[in-house]
């Protein structure tokens, strides 16, 4: 029997008409199917602006330039996140450093936060930017956040690669009312896709347009922007900083749309199959997801933890079950600064011990709107025989 994924996209014939109009149509890249897209995205989260990338690793790094991230600057990030959340930074020239996570959400813990913020302000090394991570789809304590970016004066970036559909405190995630920036990915896992893909909302009319330009090798045709020049050199457009191509195409931009059209449902999808994870799996001896009263996540992962002193097998064994019963578990995450390149640029074992004890622990089961019933029963039905 074919293994059953953590994750995967869910396309339908309406998604597949959608790009092939524009396959049909003049404009492959450049056309207006990447506006339409940014439009939506923006307006479900109440954003006034939308910049879409090819990536979220491309728009983390432009989050970063346009946030005036560079050599010297240090940028702060959660322990347990995909490593292009740092990277990011890397790009930048800028150093990074972890912070550890709160025990419960898994999300950047505010405490460690505030602790370090305190220990860096004494030694003249606050962070520019803290990259907030939305774990699983559960939005961070975002307003403690934004008060500890008030008092010590660094700019936020909401990574929110995990949370497009979920809700802060009744508004959804991308809102960036307490970030400058908030960005999302629509690799295929991911709650809607683009196949590769990422947006960057904002409030911020300048950080559009820096991002805008600079997705694009930093050439603008605007009136506004061109630098005066003897008027037989003024064609249409200019380089006028050091941009990239970090551009999405049409193809994927009309994929997205059509997705966008789809977020509500498959965010009920999501949760209501991690309602059933939790209903099957109440009565086992492991930690499920626990939920924050002011987030809604989305459900991007469902995490369980299992503790050997509690359960009697440890992570690794469970794991090898699962992936033994065709079951496409994962793990969400090894702590960025553990992955051999990060130790190459300086990072020791016990930078952030409560993420080291979640990363001993962790197990992502699968979750996406396509799994059917009895695999979802298959999944529950193994983990009740390996576990006592
Ligand atoms: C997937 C992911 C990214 C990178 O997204 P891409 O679109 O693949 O570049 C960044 N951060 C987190 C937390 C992610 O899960």
């Amino acid at each position: 029997m074919d293994r059953i994924p953590y994750g995967r996209q869910d396309i339908n014939e309406q998604d597949i008409e959608a790009v092939v109009e524009v396959l049909r149509s003049d404009f492959l890249t450049q056309g207006s199917a990447v506006p339409a897209f940014e439009s939506s995205v923006a307006q479900h989260c109440g954003a006034a602006y939308s910049v879409a990338m090819n990536s979220a690793t491309s728009a983390l790094h432009l989050s970063c330039l346009a946030l005036g991230v560079g050599r010297g600057d240090w940028v702060w990030t959660s322990a347990i996140t995909f490593v292009a959340s740092s990277n990011a930074a890397l790009y930048c020239g800028a150093s990074v450093d972890f912070v550890d996570i709160n025990p419960q959400s898994y999300n950047i813990s505010v405490e460690c936060l505030a602790e370090k913020l305190c220990k860096a302000e004494k030694i003249g090394k606050l962070p520019k930017v803290v990259i907030a991570v939305h774990l699983c789809g559960q939005s961070c304590d975002m307003k403690a956040i934004h008060m500890l970016g008030k008092r010590y004066g660094f700019k936020i970036v909401e990574d929110a690669s995990h949370a497009i559909g979920g809700d802060y405190m009744g508004q959804p995630v991308g809102s960036c009312l307490y970030s400058d920036i908030t960005v999302f990915s629509f690799h295929p896992v991911k709650i809607i896709t683009t196949g590769e893909g990422g947006v960057a909302v904002t409030n911020d009319q300048a950080l559009a347009k820096k991002m805008t330009l600079l997705r694009s090798h930093g050439i603008t045709n605007s009136i506004d922007e061109l630098i005066e020049r003897p008027l037989n050199e003024i064609w249409n457009y200019q380089q006028i900083t050091l941009g990239f191509n970090y551009r999405m195409t049409d193809i994927q931009a009309a994929l997205g749309l059509s997705q966008m059209q789809r977020l509500g449902e498959f965010v009920d999808k999501r949760r209501s199959l991690a309602a059933s994870y939790d209903e099957f799996l109440g009565n086992l001896p492991i930690i499920r997801p626990w939920q924050s009263e002011e987030a809604k996540s989305s459900f991007h992962l469902y995490v369980i933890r299992v503790q050997k002193a509690r359960c009697g097998k440890s992570q690794k064994e469970i794991y090898a079950s699962l992936c033994e019963a065709g079951i496409g578990v994962n793990v969400h995450y090894i702590p960025v600064y553990r992955q051999p390149y990060y130790e190459s640029i300086g990072f020791v074992a016990g930078h952030c011990p409560e993420a080291e004890r979640y990363y001993k622990e962790a197990i992502t089961l699968p979750l996406f709107p396509a799994l059917t019933k009895s695999n979802h029963e298959k999944v529950v039905t193994v983990l009740k025989k390996v576990l006592p």
